[in-house]
């Protein structure tokens, strides 16, 4: 298992299909140091998310090989891997239960300060705040009763809450109205900060201020710079 995880990762030549016939990555390579952000960029299709999955060892490469602070992260449990990461995917996991609750996911341990000071953090705080019971909300499954950007607001405030090394970001398509947008994106600014964070971005303000595009055309890098370079 891992232990004071640094959060550098390295794919070296990795190629993965889900079935046999068809190859989804092909020959990726590429170093994300600590505490860099990378972006994923290219048509749908291309193999972004595909990227996101062997990272995470939902899915292992059958060849070549991922490596995260030197171990090759088939010689790490998944258990020990995701514990490093978190995720705020796009349709993010929202369950029927209180506001609190669904930040706090699983930590128990968090106290309610915490969960606060999280939400604060991804400001998420302000709009808790209005709602009847406010913390105490009671949401639908899925979610249902807030709206899709402060569903991303309240999956940012679970990730700040987790406080992973390694972030792990699949970002919104949907259009969210502007302000609830500048929201989010001054959150995810702090979230991101000083952990390596890889975001399937679709936004150029996004964009811009990640450290290396990877362009991704039909399972390859297809171009990789700063937006500056590119
Ligand atoms: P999008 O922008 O639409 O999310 P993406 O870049 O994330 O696209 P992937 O989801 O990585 O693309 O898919 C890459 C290829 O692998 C596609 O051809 C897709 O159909 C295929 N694929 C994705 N998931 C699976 C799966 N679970 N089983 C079989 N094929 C899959
Ligand atoms: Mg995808």
């Amino acid at each position: 298992s891992l232990s004071n995880v640094k959060g550098e990762i390295e794919f070296r030549n990795v190629s993965f299909s889900y079935e046999e016939d068809s190859k989804t990555i092909r020959n990726v390579s590429f170093i994300a140091s600590k505490g860099e952000m990378i972006a994923l960029v290219g048509p749908t299709g291309a193999g972004k998310s595909t990227i996101i999955n062997l990272l995470s060892r939902f899915y292992d490469a059958q060849s070549g090989s991922i490596w995260i602070d030197g171990h090759e992260i088939k010689t790490v449990t998944r258990e020990s891997l995701r514990k490093s990461m978190a995720f705020v995917l796009q349709d993010s996991y929202l369950f029927e239960g209180t506001i609190r609750e669904n930040i706090r996911f699983g930590r128990l341990a968090a106290s309610d300060d915490e969960v606060i000071e999280a939400a604060k953090t991804a400001n998420a705080h302000s709009f808790i705040m209005k709602l009847p019971n406010q913390y105490d909300t009671v949401l639908k499954q899925d979610g249902g009763g807030i709206s899709q950007g402060q569903k991303q607001l309240l999956s940012i405030a679970r990730a700040v809450l987790a406080n992973p090394v390694i972030l792990i970001l699949d970002e919104a398509t949907s259009s969210i109205d502007t302000v609830t947008e500048l929201r989010i994106q001054e959150a995810l600014g702090r979230l991101m900060k000083g952990r390596t964070s890889f975001v399937v971005a679709h936004r150029l303000n996004t964009i811009r201020r990640a450290d290396q595009i990877l362009v991704l055309s039909e399972g390859e890098i297809l171009e990789r710079g700063t937006h500056d370079e590119l």
